[in-house]
């Protein structure tokens, strides 16, 4: 099969290599219809990341696809689901994948598609994907929603919903700002905030594109080099940019909430004294896709979320290569498997 393999910074190829087969009983064989790049993706193939040092590997790890070939012991999918994949590896059983936290499962670690950490389990820039306990890691995608524009369900698109509404439960009225800076995270957030939470949504950026695509998706567009206010109940930093960390830190009321979706290679300014005096309940870590795809997709299906406004572009599968390594990849592109 044909499979994209990030070689070093700048340089992506797509190789010929074996295809991956069903190992154990649970396992299923996916086949991509789609898929795309995590914010992260960009900063690999930039070369600002540790793992931009790591070539060469098979990169990507968001991707819908149909099941191809289920495990004896797979009881929920079968082959000809729509679904969409996890980005990372659980049990579905475990303690932490127990408590929802399924990027910390105990069994797996830090595996996951795309990067080097914990095995090699491709990418799903690949024709087939092995999914282990695919009956926890698959979710069908609904019926009636082309799943194009889903590509991102296995991470950035659940992430936008799972740094909102867990947080907001039970505020009234919620006032939340989001600090944009990487391609699409921020913007899966801006989403969620406007039309899940209902929320009065303000949107910190430099960057026309992505600003012009958080005002349409119904929030307020502010510079980010500008005035900023300083009482949201809770500010999403997606930036992976430490001063924007810190504007973030510094816009919530007191007892408010951050949720860092940004990943810092190296240690970070934080202003203690101001989060002491006001109080402020700060998260950072990964994403937690599985328990938040089922919710998403469901407002997807229901009409309240529209991904299809964040996708940058859609592209077809031999055009990876070229579109990722120039200077304009887009902040969502989406690339298609005939
Ligand atoms: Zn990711
Ligand atoms: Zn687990």
């Amino acid at each position: 099969m044909r499979s994209l393999i990030f070689v070093a910074p700048g340089q992506l190829r797509i190789d010929e290599v074996d295809a991956p087969v069903i190992v154990d009983a649970t396992d299923a064989l996916v086949r991509p219809l789609a898929a795309t790049t995590c914010d992260l993706d960009h900063h690999v193939i930039r070369g600002i990341t540790p793992m931009s040092a790591a070539g060469p590997f098979p990169i990507g790890h968001e991707c819908v696809g149909t099941v191809v070939e289920v495990g004896p012991e797979c009881t929920d999918v079968k082959v000809g689901d729509v679904v969409g994949v996890a980005w990372h590896i659980a049990c579905g059983t475990c303690t932490q994948c127990r408590l929802g936290h399924t990027a910390r499962c105990l069994l797996y670690g830090d595996a996951q598609y795309g990067l080097p950490l914990n095995g090699s389990w491709g990418g799903t820039f690949s024709e087939l994907i092995r999914v282990p306990f695919a009956d926890f890691n698959l979710a069908p995608l609904p019926k009636g929603i082309d799943p194009v524009h889903l590509a991102s369900i296995g991470d950035n698109l659940a992430l936008g919903w799972e740094s909102v509404m867990p947080t907001i439960a039970g505020i009234d009225d919620p006032e939340i700002a989001v600090f944009g800076g990487t391609g699409s995270i921020g913007l899966y957030c801006v989403d969620t905030a406007v039309h899940c939470a209902g929320a009065r949504t303000v949107y910190y950026d430099d960057d026309p594109t992505r600003m012009a695509v958080a005002e349409k998706l119904g929030a307020e567009v502010f510079d980010i080099n500008g005035k900023r206010e300083k009482n949201f109940h809770l500010a999403i930093d997606a930036s992976a940019d430490p001063a924007r960390l810190r504007k973030a830190l510094l816009s919530v009321m007191p007892e408010g909430y951050v949720n860092s979706v940004g990943i810092y290679f190296e240690d970070v300014p934080v202003p203690m004294l101001s989060l002491y005096l006001r109080g402020v309940n700060f998260h950072n870590g990964k994403g937690h896709a599985r328990p938040n795809m089922t919710p998403t997709l469901e407002a997807v299906a229901a009409g309240t979320l529209h991904p299809e406004l964040i996708t940058s572009g859609i592209y077809g599968w031999d055009e990876m290569p070229d579109v990722l390594t120039s200077s304009e990849p887009g902040h969502k592109p989406i690339f298609v498997l005939d």
